[in-house]
């Protein structure tokens, strides 16, 4: 087995007189780099992947057993998520191609939000040529069915229509269970659950008329204005002002993932609301 012994990029001001001499151009730096590494990972190509002619500027300049990883595109890894890859297979074999002798690995860094899907990594995976290796780098940390009391930021009043209520009871409810299984492709890692709970207001906004500090609560789960057109027919749950049209989906809820707004719920100590609807959340 051999080891190889690099870092993340060649370039850093800070590195000037450690690893460079002082005011060394930054043209210069990979020079200086290659004397003490036999690898390094190159990150810039993660923002922008380089044509094939600046690939073989890097095989001819680079020392014979120096070997280079590059990262993926952003645009493949984070934009697309691995979806159709095959316009960028293409661009980067051509890079790889020119690399050569000088090859390490395509560092294939998956974005930290990702969930797992087999299918479409094993396609991606089987569309690459045989000589060009692979290391995928997974960082979802919290996948589904993974629900945990964690330290949260309290709320604050962000806007005057806000209040602050110190939660007494929140229910897990049925429907949590969506959002811990088959609806989990929503949730984001530190999403907090809750959507149906009671307590004590603590803080209001200046414009908040119908609640007092101390008021015991009880909240619904959907976020509505109170005074739209929808509101002031009695359909809350369609609220225009709050309504979450990228998923098209009706009023925002609490503690309902991204496809409901991505709005903090009520399984913590305290909770944020805002825009409570008059007379229904008293
Ligand atoms: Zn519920
Ligand atoms: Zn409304």
């Amino acid at each position: 087995m051999v080891v190889h012994v690099g870092t993340s990029g060649w370039s850093y001001g800070h590195w000037e007189n450690v690893l460079y001499p002082w005011g060394a151009p930054s043209r210069d730096r990979l020079g200086h780099y290659v004397r003490r590494f036999d690898t390094v990972e190159l990150n810039s190509s993660f923002y922008r992947w380089p044509g094939p002619a600046q690939f073989a500027r890097w095989r001819d300049g680079l020392p014979a057993g120096f070997v280079m990883s590059v990262k993926a595109p952003r645009g493949l890894t984070h934009a697309k998520k691995l979806y159709a890859p095959e316009r960028w297979v293409d661009r980067l074999a051509a890079g790889w191609h020119e690399l050569r002798g000088r090859r390490g690995v395509l560092l294939v860094q998956l974005p930290p939000q990702q969930i797992r899907d087999d299918a479409r990594l094993d396609y991606f995976l089987g569309l690459l040529p045989p000589w060009l290796a692979v290391a995928v780098e997974f960082r979802r940390e919290q996948g589904k069915r993974d629900v945990r009391v964690e330290e949260v930021p309290d709320p604050r009043i962000e806007y005057p229509t806000d209040a602050i209520v110190k939660i007494t009871s929140s229910a897990i409810c049925g429907s949590d269970l969506h959002l811990y299984e088959v609806l989990g492709p929503y949730m984001k890692p530190g999403d907090i659950l809750g959507h149906e709970p009671m307590g004590i207001v603590q803080e209001l906004g200046a414009e908040v008329t119908n609640l007092a500090v101390g008021d015991r609560v009880v909240v619904p789960f959907n976020i509505s204005c109170g005074h739209c057109f929808m509101c002031t027919v009695g359909l809350q749950s369609q609220c225009e002002t709050t309504q979450v049209r990228k998923q098209n989906k009706g009023a925002a809820l609490f503690g309902f993932s991204s496809m409901y707004g991505s709005v903090p719920g009520g399984q913590r100590s305290t909770c944020g609301y805002r825009r409570p609807s008059t007379g229904r959340s008293r």
